[in-house]
């Protein structure tokens, strides 16, 4: 999505210097418009600043002043790579200074010229590593613009200074802006970015540009959400809320303050005279499920009904059980997948036409056109970003009084959470109920399976359940990564058929539910899967989550997984079977083992992936900005979104 404002959306030929050729090597890079140019900003900066030699910090790049005293000599080695020598005084010091692959430099550089040479500097060995070596008298910074060389960076630099000369920049932030958060004005900012002249004007310049990119992008989130926010009296849910206090004193235990806080928030929603577009964002086992029902009560205490959509059938029929073990008595629930017979369909269909279903819960079966309700009043979408935007919408135009809650078990960072969900209201649950012990987790190597072996006995000893998760693959495709089946059989050895089931994504799908019963209903105590369990399954007696060739996986994966355990008052384990052989990959089992907290490991993900990759959000297309970084400016991006609130609030 682009964030910017528009100054001129004349073609480039509007600029003084730009004939056909040349707007046709702009257009080869995208460019297009005058705009197009003026917002392709430099992709970097060096700081052609003098620093005197005594003063250079080792293995720090810098840039010397000095005097060539030789001829340059160029090396050639095999594959036509080559170095260029040459020896310099710097500040009274004779040094030996190398360039690697610019060979042409022997052209521009004569014994007793004065030079700049920018690159690391050895004061042992009296050596430079250079990088760029020139005698014009360059000052200050240079930029380098992404031109993919179809033009030179002077000539690129022209065309801008023209249109600087005859293009108006008419957009200003406010004057208080500008001063509380000590700002230079748009214009000079963006002159400054093409062309800086000192480091200090460049920061200020580059803090303003972030600011305006975001200040301008969450305004314009503000206000689709305030386009959506239509105030109707029809949107009143007038629920009874006498009933549903004394139904909230019949749940079987008490609501931690997280589920308080974000039912009185859905609560008020329902009551104010504006359709609900909130995000329920919780880890696993955080208890959404208990709010959301409650929420589905006070629907049904005025007779009007809910539907829940879940992006799997294994999903719906987990939350079909856990509703009803929880509400079963009060609503009147409803499942309907694709897997739904057609009897079964047909008898839903009637009791959510007459009104006789408080909840129905399903799957993108509930989209069709045949499901047809008397008054769906309020919709909940689990895992929302699984779902496309038409498929919401679909669901959504069934609604009597439109009220949406999503929910998610995705833990995402602040930053994002600002960005991405800056058009929902969100209500956060942060804690874990009571009694819940964390699990520990520990990362082994390959060298200790025998240890890891004996944990598997002694919580088979004590009754308990055990996954072990393990990678699927073709044989031939590598021979370090233990394959599913071999771990099976392995288990086998050591367990007895009689304890150990085998689930994979190849498995028909009744197969897998029958053998995934086998765990579910404890017959079978140890489980052997690939991935496929990371979605929806509730077995609470397990206490031991063993994930092979745990490197393979990403952080939010890993967090997934662990969260199938530690479902009891019982101690869990996770234990992480890895000889991990990257950087990252040692990272990510060391985080694993430190935190348990959703939302911190989320944060982690997102410092080691960054946003584009970032899991689960990659669909819902994050913003990109020219100069801002999600990950790093924070700090600009609360100011600017206090600013972009202040805005709004004032009626724009
Ligand atoms: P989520 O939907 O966020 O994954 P659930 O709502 O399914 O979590 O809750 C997980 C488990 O915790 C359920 O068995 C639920 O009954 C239980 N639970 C929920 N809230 C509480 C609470 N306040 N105190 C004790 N147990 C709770
Ligand atoms: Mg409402």
């Amino acid at each position: 999505m682009d964030v910017l404002f528009i100054e001129s959306n004349e073609p480039l030929t509007a600029v003084k210097g730009v004939g056909e050729k040349v707007y046709e090597r702009l257009n080869s890079i995208g460019l297009f418009t005058v705009n197009d140019a003026l917002y392709h900003l430099p992709s970097s900066y060096r700081d052609m600043t003098v620093t005197p030699l005594n003063a250079v910090v080792p293995n720090e790049t810098a840039t010397v002043e000095g005097v060539v005293e030789t001829e340059p000599a160029v090396v050639y080695f095999r594959g036509g790579k080559n170095r260029l020598t040459v020896f310099v005084t710097i500040d009274g010091v004779y040094l030996k200074a190398t360039f690697f692959n610019q060979p042409y430099l022997r052209n521009v550089i004569r014994e007793g010229d004065t030079v700049k040479i920018t690159g690391k500097i050895d004061m042992n060995k009296l050596e430079i590593k250079g990088q760029t070596i020139s005698k014009n008298d360059d000052e200050g910074l240079k930029v380098r613009y992404g031109l993919q060389q179809v033009m030179h960076t002077g000539t690129f630099q022209k065309i801008i200074k023209n249109i600087f000369e005859s293009f108006h920049i008419s957009y200003e932030l406010p004057n208080e802006i500008l001063e509380q958060y000590q700002l230079m004005p748009i214009r000079d900012a963006l002159y400054i970015l093409h062309f800086p002249e000192t480091q200090e004007s460049l920061n200020k310049a580059r803090r303003t540009f972030k600011f305006f990119e975001l200040y301008h992008y969450q305004i314009k989130i503000m206000e689709k959400r305030q386009r959506a926010r239509v105030r109707n009296h029809h949107y009143i849910v007038d629920y009874d809320n006498d009933k549903l206090k004394e139904f909230i004193k019949t749940l079987p235990f008490e609501l931690t303050e997280d589920q308080k806080r974000s039912t009185n928030e859905i609560c008020r929603d329902l009551k104010d005279n504006v359709s609900m577009h909130r995000l329920l964002q919780g880890d696993v086992g955080s208890g959404k499920t208990v709010v959301s029902g409650i929420a589905a009560y006070a629907i049904k205490t005025i007779g009007e009904q809910v539907a829940l959509m879940v992006p799997t059938e294994v999903l719906a029929m987990q939350h079909y059980e856990s509703f009803t073990e929880l509400f079963g008595d009060t609503l009147n629930i409803y499942i309907l997948t694709a897997s739904s017979t057609k009897k079964e369909r047909a008898i839903i269909q009637e009791a959510l036409q007459n009104g006789t279903a408080d909840l129905v819960i399903g799957t993108h079966s509930l989209i069709e056109d045949d499901v047809v309700f008397s008054k769906l009043s309020l919709i909940i979408i689990d895992e929302q970003h699984r779902f496309g935007v038409n498929q919401r919408g679909r669901l959504i135009k069934k609604s009597y009084r439109k009220n949406v809650l999503y929910m998610t078990a995705t833990p995402i960072p602040r930053t994002l959470a600002i960005t991405t969900y800056g058009d929902m209201d969100v209500s956060l649950i942060k804690s874990m109920p009571k009694g819940r012990k964390p699990v520990i987790t520990k990362w082994h190597t390959f060298d200790d399976l025998d240890i890891i072996l004996n944990m598997v006995r002694h919580e088979l000893d004590k009754g308990h359940s055990i996954y072990v998760v393990a990678p699927l693959i073709e044989e031939s495709e590598t021979l370090e990564v233990e394959n599913v089946s071999e771990i099976y059989t392995f288990f086998i050895e050591h367990f007895g058929l009689e304890n150990v089931e085998l689930v994979h994504g190849q498995l028909k799908s009744d197969e897998k539910n029958e053998r995934m019963a086998h765990f579910e209903n404890l017959e079978k105590k140890i489980l052997i899967s690939t991935t496929v369990i990371e979605v929806g399954i509730n077995v609470p007696n397990a206490t031991l989550m063993l994930i092979y060739n745990a490197e393979r996986y990403g952080l939010s994966t890993l967090h997934q997984l662990r969260g199938r355990v530690g479902r009891s008052d019982k101690q869990s384990y996770c234990i992480l079977l890895s000889n991990p052989k990257t950087e990252n990959a040692h990272m990510r089992m060391q985080i694993m083992t430190e935190t348990t907290d959703g939302f911190v490991l989320s944060e982690r993900d997102l410092e080691m992936r960054g946003p584009g990759d970032y899991f689960g959000v990659r669909q819902s297309g994050l913003p990109e900005f020219k100069v801002a970084n999600l990950l790093e400016d924070y700090r600009i991006l609360e100011h600017a979104r206090q600013s972009a609130i202040m805005y709004i609030n004032k009626g724009g």
